[in-house]
């Protein structure tokens, strides 16, 4: 049994009618890089960078991360690695960032939003990452994106960035750059996005959080945070069929690739990639060898069609999308 799950550990993610799908992991650190890949992780799907600016003084500086991108990479040995730029902000704050309490700061200066505000952090990272990119293929994410002129003015740094190190004569290269769709009018907009991101992840968690108009830490509505809404399925559904109308790569990043009763409806949509936390990949990908891709993409259609999560769980423990 230990020979099994250890030869299924290294095996790609398949389904039992052969629709590939990635498995790949969430991770914090670059020794939770080498867990991963020991784990049989096919990528990286994301690197939570903020955790690297969190429980200190200040900030770290370029050369620092600049080592922790590049150890990341050379852990890969080629896979695919996503690193996410610092997610501040939020449930997330920094005490040596000039942050004013904010009453609601889910809806606040977070992610993206808040760049323009501590800019010279941000070229700091992105000079690091320009410099890892030599170690590896890397790409790169932007958080909380809700609309093209953040992405735009993002490229204008690093077309900046690159130009400086190019002048330094300091090595570096080029990083694909997406991001994340967790923010619902960027999901819907996804086609204007394919015009300026090379690749999409979504992150169920703020897309459940921002989609349902649930706070995804407050216990007291925790029951109307959950994955079986409709809406949700709808929602990615159409995401990525346009997603791949535009020929994009598309994953899936947030808690929900790590939730086994809804493998089946990811399968079913079709994404490329699935990235969760490292000790679930075994399990995951032992899963995903039984289903059937042709009986998935069914339920999902039965599952868009629900009207309420109630019959979507009743859908899901009564379906047969295993092979026999
Ligand atoms: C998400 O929102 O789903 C996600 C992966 O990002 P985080 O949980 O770090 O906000
Ligand atoms: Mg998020």
């Amino acid at each position: 049994r230990w020979q099994q799950l250890q030869q299924q550990s290294l095996l790609a993610g398949c389904s039992a009618d052969q629709q590939r799908l990635e498995i790949a992991a969430n991770i914090t650190s670059v020794t939770d890089a080498q867990n991963a890949f020991q784990a049989g992780a096919e990528g990286i799907g994301l690197f939570r960078t903020e955790m690297l600016f969190m429980e200190r003084d200040a900030p770290p500086d370029e050369e620092e991360q600049y080592q922790v991108y590049r150890a990341v990479l050379q852990a890969a040995e080629g896979k695919p690695v996503i690193i996410r730029t610092f997610d501040i902000g939020g449930d997330k704050p920094l005490d040596y960032l000039p942050f004013t309490t904010e009453r609601n700061p889910y809806l606040g200066l977070r992610g993206v939003r808040l760049y323009p505000y501590c800019e010279a952090l941000f070229r700091t990272q992105l000079r690091a990452l320009l410099r890892a990119a030599s170690d590896g293929p890397l790409k790169v994410m932007l958080p909380m994106v809700s609309q093209p002129e953040e992405l735009l003015w993002v490229q204008q740094l690093i077309t900046e960035e690159e130009s400086a190190l190019h002048a330094a004569l300091i090595p570096h290269a080029s990083f694909s750059l997406g991001i994340m769709l967790e923010v619902p009018a960027a999901a819907l907009q996804v086609s204007t996005f394919c015009a300026l991101a090379d690749f999409f992840s979504i992150g169920s968690n703020d897309l459940t959080q921002y989609l349902l108009a649930v706070d995804r830490n407050n216990p007291r509505v925790a029951r109307y945070y959950h994955y079986a809404h409709p809406a949700l399925w709808l929602l990615l559904q159409q995401v990525v069929i346009q997603a791949h109308q535009h020929g994009r790569w598309i994953g899936l990043c947030g808690e929900l690739g790590s939730d086994r009763r809804f493998l089946p409806l990811l399968l079913g949509l079709g994404l490329d990639e699935i990235s969760l936390s490292s000790a679930r990949i075994t399990e995951c990908k032992t899963q995903l060898s039984q289903l059937h891709a042709g009986r998935c993409r069914q339920l999902l259609r039965q599952v868009c069609g629900c009207e309420n999560s109630e019959q979507v769980l009743s859908l899901l423990a009564s379906s047969q999308v295993s092979e026999p």
